[in-house]
């Protein structure tokens, strides 16, 4: 294909294709994007597929180079905090960071999508809707599109081709073919169901409104997302089979039994619970790794293509969006050397996002049993604590990678000596006031330089 390349061609207009179009074109790229999808914006979506996404630096790193952040401002919810619902639903609230400035923020997928979308458009982008990509000649860049009106096939000669067709993409499927194409995928045993809680007289949010909800039950949970309207966007997050699971939930009655004796106080909220979840399809969650990214200088694999992850660090757009901004720098850097830019993107990324996956599978057990725990909850007092009196050493595992676009490598590197350190620091107390400071001092001097914060 073309190194010298003018016409790039997009496969799916999801959260990254958009805002990586957006990008391309101010480069003066001319952007078509082929989406199997119909247009969102003149298509009902269907049911229990309007998750809510936490939104944080990265993302609104990347949202601000494309000068879009300022106009989402009106359809964010800032959340300051966890709070856990007990069993007795006593509520408990946990703050993410050292102080308010540090939020992540709830936004609609669709609301997002849609001004993602609408930007690119106003900026020249063409999207084509309902063209299923069904195949591609990686070597001559020859696409295969399906129009899902009419089931009728036909080619489209491309130069240069990005998937971004997220975590089943069939770009990566054809690359699948490549000998010694390097791929894993692994399944959660769990299932996640959308549901939603309505909002109250005059649209005001039931529960607390700036913060993510949830009710944490060992090896499962609920959690709530606020959105503009006053509702809450609920995920329940349950293992596929066992005691607790989606396999016992086939009746009524048994959903109605559930949440009345797990999430008591949910419930009472939750009119239409019932017939949320039989209307709501089951969704799975799966880890994608592979490795090449890329085909020369002709196709690459960006978001959720290459590197699908679990959703509990919050991070698979925040990932994404950071994915643009890494391309777009290395294209300004070396300008249409697309084999170059690619090899060194996929260079640059690989390792952080195989980080960030190992993280968001880690984090789902703090969700669902730790946060839960008083010992842990001490542990995060503590956390802030030394990041207040080592800013530059000691920042929290979760605030590197949600606060800070320090590399997830880092991040997960750090984020292991920090918490054998605070096992060690915890242990025998049960408060922050009896943190033995010395020896913290002694930790953090040996074993953490200063990290460069951005
Ligand atoms: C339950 C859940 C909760 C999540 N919560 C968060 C969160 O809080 N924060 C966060 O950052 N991330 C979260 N994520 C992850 C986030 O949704 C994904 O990382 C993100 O959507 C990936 O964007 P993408 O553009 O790569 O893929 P997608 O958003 O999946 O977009 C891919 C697009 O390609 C289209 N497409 C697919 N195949 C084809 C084809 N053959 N031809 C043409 N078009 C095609 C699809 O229709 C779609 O529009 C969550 C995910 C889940 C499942």
């Amino acid at each position: 294909m073309n190194q010298k390349a003018q016409r790039i061609t997009l496969i799916g207009a999801g959260l990254n294709g958009p805002l990586l179009a957006l990008g391309l074109v101010e480069r003066g790229y001319q952007v078509e994007i082929y989406e199997r999808r119909p247009d969102m914006r003149r298509v009902r979506m269907s049911a229990g597929r309007s998750i809510n996404l936490a939104l944080s630096t990265r993302g609104i790193h990347a949202l601000t180079l494309a000068n879009l952040w300022k106009q989402m401002q009106s359809i964010i919810i800032p959340m300051k905090g966890r709070m856990m619902h007990s069993l007795n639903s006593e509520l408990t609230f946990q703050p993410y960071g050292k102080d308010e400035s540090e939020v992540i923020n709830s936004i609609s997928r669709a609301e997002l999508n849609i001004a993602l979308m609408n930007a690119a458009e106003a900026r020249g982008v063409k999207i084509f809707f309902q063209h299923r990509c069904v195949g591609i000649d990686l070597k001559t860049g020859n696409l295969q599109l399906q129009d899902e009106n009419n089931g009728v096939h036909h080619a489209v000669q491309a130069e240069i081709v990005i998937g971004c067709d997220g975590s089943a993409s069939a770009i990566r499927n054809e690359m699948l073919k490549m000998p010694r194409f390097n791929f894993s995928q692994h399944y959660l045993d769990y299932g996640y169901k959308e549901l939603t809680i309505p909002s109250g007289p005059s649209d005001k949010h039931l529960l607390e409104r700036n913060a993510l909800h949830i009710w944490p039950r060992g090896n499962y949970m609920l959690i709530a997302l606020p959105n503009i309207d006053g509702t809450f966007a609920c995920i329940l997050f349950l293992p596929f089979e066992g005691p607790d699971s989606f396999e016992r939930l086939t009746n009524h009655a048994a959903v109605e039994q559930f949440f009345q004796t797990k999430v008591p106080d949910a419930l009472a909220i939750m009119p239409n619970m019932v017939d949320n979840f039989f209307a709501n399809p089951m969704g799975a969650m799966v880890t994608v790794k592979c490795s090449p990214w890329h085909v020369g200088g002709g196709t690459l694999l960006l978001g959720d293509a290459a590197h699908a992850i679990v959703p509990f660090f919050g991070q698979g757009i925040n990932c994404g969006f950071e994915d643009c901004t890494v391309l777009l720098e290395l294209l300004d850097r070396h300008g249409a050397d697309w084999t170059r830019v690619f090899s060194e993107f996929e260079l640059a990324r690989k390792i952080n996002t195989d980080a960030i996956a190992d993280l968001a599978v880690e984090n789902f057990v703090e969700m669902r049993d730790r946060v839960a725990d008083p010992q842990f909850l001490l542990g995060k007092k503590i956390e802030i604590a030394l990041e207040k009196k080592y800013p530059q050493r000691f920042v929290p595992k979760y605030a590197m990678v949600t606060f800070h676009r320090v590399p997830y490598s880092v991040a997960l590197q750090r984020g292991q000596v920090q918490d054998a350190m605070l096992s060690e620091l915890c242990q025998g107390i049960g408060r922050v006031e009896d943190l033995d400071w010395e020896l913290a001092d002694r930790l953090i001097h040996a074993k953490l330089t200063p990290l460069e914060l951005s």
